[in-house]
């Protein structure tokens, strides 16, 4: 069965390292639609130019742009054994679209990965990414990036004005998400408020028993389809 994963959770809850790890442990794409259109804006494209401003304000770009990309992306032949998406949907409608993306597909699982709101705001303006290439400072004593030796700047939409309204952009179109996959039998919660080692391990745990219930599912379906 594909590992198609939708990494849920607000921003500064860790859905990006989380789903870094993942994907590289079981060898599928990590699609993370913040970094596509961080790609376009570095870029200087069409895509780049129109969201450059509304990611400045920690706005949502529109459903049909984010579908679109999405939508290209998800049939990229890397991603028919699975992916983990970061970042996408962020809305119901993103996630209706998602639903009818993923038609004769295997299903998805959904993990929400939880922590206290008085807790994010601390970890978003203190976080500091690679301006080369985007990973993040795994430590504050980190002096320059591991991966590619890149000097660690803080994102412009970590700035605490801009993270107060991503936060307030996140419970008003976000959060309704957990009500719209909540009673799935593939979706898990998982606490991220541990270390990350803790994260990890969980969610890996989490997402191997969705994917055991959603087998078992398939296997009923077709036991009554005899
Ligand atoms: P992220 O890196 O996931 O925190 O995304 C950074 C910014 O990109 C967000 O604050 C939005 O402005 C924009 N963005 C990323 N993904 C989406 C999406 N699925 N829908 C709308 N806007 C998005």
């Amino acid at each position: 069965m594909a590992l198609n994963v939708v990494m849920l959770g607000p921003p500064g809850a860790g859905k990006g390292t989380q789903a870094d790890r993942f994907a590289a442990a079981r060898g599928i794409p990590k699609i993370s639609t913040g970094d596509i259109l961080r790609e376009a804006v570095q870029a200087g494209s069409e895509l780049g130019r129109r969201a450059q401003a509304i990611m400045a304000r920690g706005e949502l770009v529109g459903d049909d742009v984010m579908i679109g990309i999405v939508r290209e992306r998800l049939a990229r032949p890397d991603a028919a054994r699975g992916f983990v998406l970061d970042g996408f949907p962020r809305t119901v409608a993103q996630a209706e679209a998602l639903d009818a993306l993923m038609a004769g597909r295997d299903p998805l699982i959904v993990v929400d990965l939880a922590v206290a709101t008085e807790d994010l705001v601390g970890r978003l303006t203190s976080r500091r990414v690679c301006g080369a290439c985007g990973t993040n400072r795994s430590h504050p004593a980190e002096a320059a990036c591991g991966k590619c030796g890149g000097a660690f700047v803080q994102r412009a939409d970590d700035a605490e004005d801009v993270v107060r309204e991503r936060l307030q952009v996140y419970a008003r179109n976000t959060r309704p998400l957990l009500d719209f996959y909540g009673k799935r039998p593939t979706f898990r919660a998982v606490d991220g408020g541990r270390a990350p080692d803790a994260v990890a391990a969980a969610l890996a745990a989490a997402i191997d028993d969705a994917v055991a219930r959603a087998q078992q599912g398939d296997e009923r379906r077709r036991e009554l389809a005899r």
